[in-house]
């Protein structure tokens, strides 16, 4: 049987839990603490009564959760206790202010990804590796029937629609992080990314959901 410190974290039925530190990580129901990786919406979502993020995301979360959502934020790699667990918060390099969750108790440490992508973005800080004993990954396109086109195999013609300055295909995100990344490789390469995009419908994509 294993031993608290080796089960630092656990699924129950409102999200990832950590027993020893009473907090969820990126919950899907309201509970009294919760980890937030990013701010899309089916990681950040209303109704917590406190969360805890990095502070390089603070303002898309607070977009996200509005301006009553009590947030804290704390730098990359800055410790912070939470009934005694320590947690730190390290670049994910997805989505401006994405983060990994270091999780520390009894000498055990475990790193949730949330999501991740370890390719360079010039919209949000690089993918950092963090040492543990237990990596919980997201893999939400980790089947192999996705294929993803390599970073600098994107052009103008890669783009539905056509040039970057007539109206772009893709469908919104609610956080424009799509736009901001896109606008960023201007007038370079007109990117076309798809390794980290949520499927086409998902709540990530949709405006206004929790
Ligand atoms: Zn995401």
């Amino acid at each position: 049987m294993q031993s608290l410190a080796a089960t630092l974290l656990r699924v129950t039925d409102r999200g990832l839990y950590c027993d020893a530190g009473d907090f969820h990580i990126d919950p899907w129901l309201p509970v009294d603490q919760a980890v937030v990786t990013h701010a899309h919406g089916d990681h950040a979502r209303w109704g917590s009564r406190s969360y805890l993020g990095s502070r390089e995301g603070e303002r898309v979360l607070r977009t996200r959760l509005g301006a009553g959502a009590r947030i804290r934020t704390v730098e990359w790699g800055e410790p912070v206790e939470i009934n005694g667990v320590r947690i730190s918060l390290h670049p994910a390099g997805h989505i401006l202010g994405s983060a990994q969750v270091r999780v520390e108790h009894g000498g055990e440490v475990w790193v949730v990804s949330g999501d991740y992508k370890t390719e360079p973005d010039p919209t949000c800080t690089p993918f950092e590796p963090v040492r543990c004993h237990t990596f919980v990954s997201e893999s939400t396109f980790g089947l192999p029937i996705y294929r993803w086109a390599p970073r600098r195999r994107c052009s103008r013609r890669s783009v539905p629609g056509g040039a970057p300055t007539g109206r772009p295909a893709a469908r919104r995100c609610s956080l424009g992080m799509r736009w901001a990344r896109r606008s960023a490789c201007l007038p370079g390469c007109w990117e076309w990314r798809r390794a980290d995009l949520h499927p086409w419908g998902s709540g990530a994509t949709e405006p206004g959901l929790p």
